[in-house]
């Protein structure tokens, strides 16, 4: 066609067609993708009648800059088929001139019970000449309300051993489908963990399932597209039932199913839809059969044993003859309905397998693999066996210092799976309802060489994708990243645990708040925390104390630090994800915890009540134990934290447009201000407690007067050169420590503190082997002792909360402190001459944001990514405007620089979307 034109027309004619031909290839088009329906690709069995919607936007030429929303237009559907008909559209929002593309409240037809709904986007940005839809995309509502459970509980009628182990009690249930099935979904719960199959098939690949969650009061389950499943005529469901956490020895102290009942229970609702719209229900009901298998006895802490001459082989296939297993038992009544609630939560899932690196025999004569890494999970191994093989597999964390197996800091959890074996072949092996936290695992019973490549490690933690990346020219800090991220991978299992291995493994509320801004730059983990949020509120006292761990079994409740999960929590995830909704959900918590500081603290706003745990696990002289130069004042610490959770509910009301509580906040906070003054900071600056983590806190949460800062931050980095730069925080006044620093000129003394290799250090446990961040900053000793067994975990993410400041601070991305989730966002890196080098990525609710820069003798580098619909505030820490170069061009050739200007030695910029390469000259 081309050749005819040119033949036709003259040269100049030529070029103007050929001009318009390629046209097209230049004009600017842009993308609309990662549809979101409550931060989840098209769910399964949503509860929520108002779910959000979020989507994002990029253009289609990584060169085209300053792209943004201008409207959009959301369509749902309950037929793919039918989106474009309006008559059939169960919401149309019409043009809505908003550039909100994360949030957006579905606001159409009132959503039905079990039904799909099919949505799509369109988009008009400020360059397309036309709008852009999305593709389709999908969420299916669960059952709602209690009325659509059908299903009755039943529980196996066996008989079981009090305050004991029992077998996991398997149930079976044969029925039959017809040849023309369309759908089959099963919506599925349980009290105990529950493993189900369909036809000797797992129904899905999720574990620890229905989850955990205040199970008296709030219920998961679970709903799968089982269609694949089931064929035509006979058909079997198999389920196994496991303690888990709702009985048996679940938390530190020897108590046996007081936490939440005795009886597992199932509740089993499958649904078969026929293509001519007919449908069939298979219940829970008395038409199930029980018995107990192969595993004798599961427990979270203590592990499995496995006997394969109790397996019901065959038990999951529909011709096995289960007329000798036992009867059900049938709960007619409503009892525990109402308390069901569709998973909002990530599900726990085996995420990685990693290879076993070692064979060690130790010293003591035992066989053990090494990993290479602390995690959590199980082990799964391929082996031949024979007849009478008792194969014990141990899981450790460390070995000890003459590199014996350690398992003291286990306490009483046994961590031990056991496979008795009774017949001949090759098998794969691995336990299904509990988890460990190990890198070592000693082996006995094994006959023969062990082959390495037999033994994987089960990685298992909650789904969260990853949307953090950080590593810099310091191989040490990119091990403490690695260890964050472990750390990270491996507490997030369901509930955010203080530690993976010892008799506790619980939701300690104040681990979880302080690792929540990290733990969000890491991986999406906005849904993790909302699941467990809800519990949170649900375990409040009437009070409105905060349990000390959530799920409550300890029912212990109220310390400063601890509670504020309630407020800083949501706030946190506000900032990050823009989650209003979040925010209105958890508001009353967030009063009620205040009230409740309030009540402590009396007419005094001074909170010198209650019990608290303070600076928990700060410095302490490694032997003299009267010397405690870490330790700060707990009235201090909770009068600080009054002040910053009023803080936080006087910005919630605000963003809420409950004007009259942000007023009374506001107040509030000046009188705890001036309470807090007139208590703990003498004429001079100095704080009656004279630690770091007072100074810290009180600095952090603006409660030193102007004209006492500089004192203040003085006394502060006294306190860190007299310890020769070695902090003395403990869990509260980590995450804050080396923010204050650089927030007040000592960006290279916070750098020196992470630098630093000695005991107490970030790096000192690298130094050490360390893979995953410690529960205490000496876990091993300089000597190569332990730290006291009662409380020495290697696996504790609590001092990872430094992960905040290295994304935040060396690379420098931070979210803005007024407009959340990252619509508007910093980049301000703050060097030291100690790193050459350092990137990050981060996938923020709108695209990936990036930060990388490269320091040589010459030249500074720096690459940096905003993505469409949002703008970012650059600040360079040096180099004036006239000697910075983007792509090797002046400034003023730039597309994209909304606005530039030089502040003191460096410059600001304010950038529209796109990926821009600043470079300048040192030497000049
Ligand atoms: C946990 C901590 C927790 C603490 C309370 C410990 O046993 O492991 O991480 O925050 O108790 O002080």
């Amino acid at each position: 066609m081309l050749i005819i034109v040119l033949k036709e027309f003259s040269i100049n004619r030529c070029f103007i067609v050929l001009v318009i031909l390629l046209l097209p290839v230049f004009v600017y088009s842009s993308t609309v993708f990662d549809l979101r329906c409550n931060y989840k690709i098209n769910p399964l069995g949503l509860g929520d009648l108002q779910p959000r919607l979020s989507w994002k936007l990029k253009a289609d030429d990584p060169d085209d800059r300053s792209v943004f929303q201008l409207a959009y237009q959301i369509q749902v559907s309950e037929s793919r088929d039918k989106l474009q008909e309006e008559q059939s559209l169960v919401w149309d929002s019409g043009k809505v001139r908003l550039d909100q593309s994360i949030q957006v409240v579905y606001d159409g037809e009132v959503l039905q019970a079990k039904t799909k709904y099919f949505w799509r986007v369109k988009v008009w940005d400020n360059k397309s000449q036309e709008a852009i839809w999305s593709e389709v995309n999908s969420w299916e509502m669960g059952l709602i309300y209690s009325q659509n459970w059908l299903a009755d509980w039943i529980s196996p009628k066996l008989e079981e051993k009090e305050k004991a182990y029992n077998p996991c009690p398997l149930l079976r249930r044969t029925f039959s489908s017809k040849s023309d099935l369309a759908k089959a979904r099963l919506y599925i719960s349980s009290k105990g963990l529950y493993e189900a199959y369909i036809n000797g098939n797992k129904v899905g690949d999720e574990y620890f399932t229905p989850g955990w969650t205040a199970y008296n009061k709030r219920l998961q389950y679970q709903v799968f597209d089982v269609t694949d499943m089931i064929g035509e005529g006979d058909q079997v469901a198999g389920i196994r039932l496991a303690d888990g956490w709702f009985r048996g020895q679940f938390d530190s102290y020897d108590r046996w199913n007081e936490n939440y009942g005795q009886k597992l229970a199932l509740l089993f609702q499958l649904e078969l839809t026929y293509e001519d719209g007919t449908t069939e229900l298979v219940l829970s009901d008395d038409q199930w059969h029980c018995s107990t298998g192969a595993i004798r006895m599961s427990g979270l802490y203590d592990g499995e044993l496995f006997d394969e001459s109790q397996e019901k082989k065959g038990w999951k296939k529909s011709k096995y003859d289960d007329s000798n297993w036992k009867k059900v038992e049938v709960d007619k009544g409503a009892n525990a309905k109402d308390i069901l609630v569709a998973s909002e939560g990530l599900p726990v899932k085996k995420m990685e397998l990693i290879s076993a690196k070692k064979l060690i025999r130790t010293p003591q004569g035992d066989t053990v693999i090494d990993m290479g890494q602390n995690m959590v999970g199980w082990m799964e191994l391929t082996i031949q066996t024979k007849p009478g093989d008792v194969l014990t597999l141990l899981h450790a964390e460390v070995l000890d210092k003459d590199g014996n197996f350690y398992e003291d800091n286990l306490r009483t959890a046994d961590q031990k799976v056991t496979y008795k074996i009774s017949t001949d072949g090759l098998k794969t092996l691995h336990p299904n309802h509990t988890f460990h936290g190990f890198r070592y695992v000693k082996l006995s019973g094994f006959n023969g060489p062990i082959n390495l490549n037999n033994f994987k490690g089960t990685v298992l933690y909650s789904e969260m994708p990853r949307t953090g990346y950080f590593s810099c020219s310091n191989e040490k800090i990119n091990q403490l990243q690695s260890n964050i991220i472990w750390g990270q991978k491996g507490n997030f299992l369901d509930v955010p645990m203080d530690c993976p291995q010892r008799d506790e493994r619980l939701g300690w509320t104040g681990d979880a708040q302080v690792f929540c801004a990290t733990a969000c730059f890491n991986f999406e983990a906005i849904n993790f925390y909302t699941k467990w949020l809800q519990d949170l509120k649900l375990e409040q006292l009437e009070n409105g104390s905060i349990p000390w761990v959530v799920p409550d079994v300890l029912h212990r409740n109220g310390s400063a630090g601890w509670g504020d999960a309630a407020t800083i929590i949501p706030w946190t995830l506000y900032m990050l994800y823009g989650d209003k909704d979040l925010l209105t959900r958890q508001y009353d918590s967030m009063k009620a915890w205040l009230s409740y500081l309030q009540e402590l603290a009396g007419d005094d706003l001074i909170v010198g009540k209650g019990f608290h745990f303070g600076d928990w696990n700060s410095y302490r002289h490694p032997t003299d134990w009267n010397n405690k130069p870490g330790y700060t004042d707990k009235d201090l610490i909770a009068t600080a934290f009054f002040a910053y959770s009023t803080s936080i509910c006087e910005k919630t009301a605000k963003v809420l447009g409950k004007e009259k509580d942000a007023l009374q906040f506001t107040l509030l906070l000046k009188q705890i201000k001036t309470a807090f003054q007139k208590e703990f900071i003498t004429g001079s600056g100095r704080l009656s407690s004279h630690t770091q983590t007072a100074y810290v806190l009180a600095l952090r949460f603006g409660l030193i007067p102007e004209e006492k800062k500089d004192a203040a931050v003085e006394y502060l980095v006294a306190n860190i050169i007299e310890r020769k730069v070695h902090l003395s925080t403990g869990f509260l006044g980590t995450p804050h420590l080396c923010h204050v620093l650089s927030e007040h000129g000592y960006t290279d003394l916070a750098y020196e503190l992470l630098l630093q290799e000695s005991f107490p250090s970030w790096l000192y446990p690298i130094n050490k082997g360390a893979t995953t961040i410690w529960e205490r900053w000496d876990g091993i000793k300089p000597d190569g002792s332990f730290q006291d067994v009662k409380a020495n975990s290697f696996n504790h993410y609590a001092y990872g909360a430094i992960g905040e400041w290295m994304y935040g601070v060396i690379t420098g991305i931070k979210a803005d402190e007024v407009i959340p989730a990252y619509k508007r966002f910093k980049i301000e890196p703050q060097l030291s001459h100690s790193l050459k080098e350092a990137k990050a990525s981060f996938s923020s609710p709108y695209g990936v944001i990036r930060s990388e820069w490269v320091k040589q003798t010459d030249q500074f580098t720096i690459l940096i990514e905003v993505p469409a619909n949002t703008s970012a505030e650059i600040i360079l820490p040096f180099g004036k405007l006239e000697r910075l170069l983007e792509n090797g061009k002046d400034l003023s050739q730039v597309e994209g620089i909304l606005l530039k200007e030089n502040v003191g030695a460096g410059s600001r910029l304010e950038l529209g979307s796109g990926i821009y390469h600043f470079e300048m000259k040192l030497s000049e």
